[in-house]
């Protein structure tokens, strides 16, 4: 039987986009059919959305609902797949907490990816103690399932080398307890971070670029039409660019040659379309039409099923609940191995308690 236990989550902040799905959700759900996995988990990181988001707890309340659907609709089952939600399960306070003892401030300083975030979200004077200290609630997230394989954008690289930190030093402490983690990366590089439709670094909830899972064809067709592309390439007959270009970053992300066949038989597949476009003589247009006519393709049955499930709320809600009791009870397992670990499992250890009386005797 595999070895491998699957874990991710997602801030609901907003309803999931295309970046997640390439960077994260098409993987999880490949995984899940592909079965060979022992246990996989997903779930919704609420308490970690309130972390930068105290003043606005509706919106974390809202969202909740709409990551649920986003998974569903894009195919995860909950017969194959434990889905959770991040705050049912106070285990992992108590994990971060004792974690929180092994990481200095200054290591959480260095991160990357909180860097930018505390900067994206104006936090520079004032950053709370919560958000700071996110990597560390999420090498709990990671570890209360000892899960070994999380399939993440590259964002996420600095959470997962933190948590792998993490848990060599609880081993080192106090032995064998913990799971390493191995961050799963797209293998296609558009994938790592997929732009905004504004060209800017990463489609982000958060920055008001993204093409939603859930946006309906016209809204699509809206967004891919303003998208950025190559502001030099300003008549057909110019020679185009490709780098930075986010059409064709979104191409590289989507398009199969099925998809040229289907929507663009003039051209084979994507390298002789970029090989036209930077010849010169090939219009932006075309080039997001095409996008259009893919993007479609793979959201029109994301949509249905999404439809679906919008019509039994509360049996989404039902199967938030049922996951959340089945995760609590692994993590409590893992908990009890940590407390056990730690020693601080003071009142079934007879051993400790007969060797304190003889200290007294
Ligand atoms: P927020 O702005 O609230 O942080 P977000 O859009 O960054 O939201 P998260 O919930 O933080 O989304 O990320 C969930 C998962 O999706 C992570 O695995 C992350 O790596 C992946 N992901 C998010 N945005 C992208 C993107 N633009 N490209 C590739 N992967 C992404
Ligand atoms: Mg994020």
């Amino acid at each position: 039987m595999s070895e491998k236990i699957i874990l991710t989550g997602d801030r609901p902040t907003g309803r999931l986009h295309i970046g997640h799905y390439v960077g994260s959700l098409r993987r999880r759900v490949e995984l899940q059919n592909a079965g060979d996995y022992k246990r996989m988990f997903v779930f919704i990181a609420d308490a970690q959305a309130l972390t930068d988001n105290v003043d606005n707890p509706e919106k974390v309340r809202q969202n909740l609902v709409e990551v649920a659907l986003d998974y569903l609709a894009c195919g995860l089952d909950p017969e194959k797949v434990t889905i959770f939600v991040q705050s049912q399960i106070p285990e992992l306070c108590e994990l971060a907490f004792y974690f929180m003892n092994m990481v200095t401030v200054s290591r959480l300083q260095r991160n990357p990816t909180v860097k930018t975030e505390i900067q994206m979200r104006g936090f520079e004077q004032s950053i709370p103690v919560g958000f700071f200290t996110y990597p560390i609630s999420q090498a709990a997230d990671i570890t209360a399932f000892h899960a070994n394989v999380i399939p993440v954008g590259e964002d996420q690289k600095p959470m997962i080398e933190q948590a792998t930190e993490i848990v060599r030093r609880f081993n080192n402490i106090y032995g064998e307890t913990l799971t390493e983690p191995k961050i799963m990366l797209p293998d296609n590089a558009a994938c790592l971070r997929l732009p905004g439709t504004d060209g800017k670094a990463k489609m982000s909830k958060s920055l008001g670029n993204c093409i939603y899972l859930s946006d309906s064809a016209k809204e699509v067709k809206k967004k891919v039409n303003s998208m950025y592309t190559d502001p030099e390439h300003i008549h057909i007959e110019q020679p185009g660019h490709l780098e930075g270009n986010t059409v064709f970053t979104y191409l590289d992300a989507f398009v199969t040659d099925d998809d040229f066949a289907a929507f663009l038989p003039e051209y084979a597949c994507l390298d002789e379309l970029k090989a036209h476009y930077t010849r010169g003589g090939l219009g932006d247009g075309t080039c997001k039409k095409l996008l259009l006519n893919v993007l479609n393709a793979r959201l029109e049955p994301i949509r249905q099923r999404r439809e679906e499930w919008q019509k039994d709320i509360p049996a989404v809600y039902e199967i938030l609940r049922k996951g959340s009791e089945a995760a609590r009870e692994v993590a409590a397992n893992t908990l009890a191995d940590v407390r056990r670990a730690m020693r601080i499992n003071y009142f079934e250890d007879a051993e400790y308690i007969k060797q304190q009386a003889a200290k007294f005797k």
